[in-house]
């Protein structure tokens, strides 16, 4: 099997003096693939970025690319390109120029380079463009030529740093399509770092989420948003509420939980769990019904509203609980409309066991 433009981290980490940003990494990224990777502010998602680009060596550890060991290998030379958030165009050169001068560095003749360069605009369709200088663009178009000036060495694998945050959303939105097909068509391998959830999950065939260094979760997308591993994967990535309790009764697969003030749950479990054991679950936030009287025995939940937005396509109703956290609800927006809420009623939440998810981490 080709190994071309795929990624090993062996056991990597990463420290800064006495601070440890990176912990234990083992994660392989399969070629031609689409990965993404996010996690919150000052989790190490650039640093273990920076790595894979060579631009900061790992404290202990492998990178394999394309099954060569490249841990100590220069920038240019292990098969990368790097795109920064701030894009980092030369303010002095055009559009062809720019695009065009790693390969004047590698030493490609001025003909060939700047046949290149117009390809790469090509592809970025900004051709027509390729003698304007970088002041005469718009962000989404800086954007493209930084994406092209990434491209241009032929790289098997191009990381990006947050590439679309400095875009407004309409942008943002148009730019991820236009990411997505980029690598469609080129094949190769993208890691593209992000902070924002929705973007994850639409682009990445893996999304990797870290938190303080380590990674948490590596999975396909739907595995991430539907089947979170920890409380922090179910919370952090949005769409579910984290309910606890302890075990009740069991019989294997199946238990029954009671949390905080009586209310008692159905839900298959992961591994075998002991009557007493303390367990988490996740309920999707849209999957839950909002009733005036309980129309069943378990997996309900009461509340007292405390804030209802309306978010368009459906309305997110936040209600307070014996649980930590706001429970929020998310409403069919007809639904809703057809019986308002307001703050303070009180409400009863219920949910079928088939829309929960064993939580098997504990932080
Ligand atoms: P953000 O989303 O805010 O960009 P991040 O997840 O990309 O954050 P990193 O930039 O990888 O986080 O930083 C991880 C941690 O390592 C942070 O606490 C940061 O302050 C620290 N760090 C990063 N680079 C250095 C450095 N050169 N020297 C010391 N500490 C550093």
């Amino acid at each position: 099997m080709s190994k071309t433009g795929e990624i090993v981290l062996e056991k990597i980490t990463k420290s800064f003096g006495n601070f440890q940003a990176v912990g234990t990494v083992d994660q392989v990224i399969e070629g031609g693939s689409y990965c993404c990777m996010i996690g919150p502010s000052g989790c190490g998602k650039s640093t273990l970025l920076r790595m894979i680009a060579g631009h900061e060596t790992p404290t202990s550890g492998r990178i394999l690319i394309g099954g060569n060991d490249v841990t100590t290998m220069r920038t240019g030379e292990r098969g990368t390109a790097l795109m920064f958030q701030d894009y980092a165009l030369f303010p002095h050169l055009n559009l062809k120029d720019n695009v065009a001068f790693s390969l004047k560095i590698h030493g490609v003749a001025k003909p060939a380079r700047q046949e290149q360069a117009m390809e790469m605009l090509a592809r970025v369709e900004l051709a027509n463009l390729a003698d304007r200088m970088p002041f005469e663009l718009s962000g989404g178009q800086r954007q493209r030529v930084a994406l092209a000036r990434a491209l241009i060495t032929n790289p098997q694998v191009l990381l990006l740093d947050e590439p679309l945050s400095a875009l407004d959303e309409f942008l943002r939105l148009k730019m991820r399509v236009e990411l997505k097909r980029l690598q469609d068509d080129l094949g190769i391998t993208f890691i593209h770092v992000t902070h924002t959830q929705p973007e994850a999950i639409a682009l990445a065939d893996k999304v990797i989420v870290m938190d303080h260094g380590i990674i948490e979760q590596a999975d396909h997308p739907r595995a991430v948003y539907d089947q979170p591993y920890s409380p922090y994967i179910a919370r952090f990535m949005g769409g579910q509420n984290v309910v606890t309790g302890t075990i009740a009764a069991t019989n294997g697969s199946q238990v029954v939980a009671e949390a905080e003030g009586g209310a008692r749950f159905d839900l298959p479990v992961k591994r075998d769990m002991a009557i007493g054991d303390p367990i988490s679950f996740a309920v999707r936030r849209d999957k839950i019904r909002i009733v005036s009287k309980a129309e069943q025995d378990m997996n309900t939940l009461q509340g007292e509203v405390i804030n209802v937005e309306y978010q368009g396509t459906f309305v997110k109703v936040g209600l307070n609980t014996t649980q930590d956290d706001e429970f929020i609800v998310y409403m069919d927006d007809r639904a809703y409309f057809d019986n308002p809420l307001k703050v303070g009623d009180a409400v009863i939440s219920e949910w079928s066991s088939d829309n929960v998810c064993h939580l098997l981490g504990t932080n």
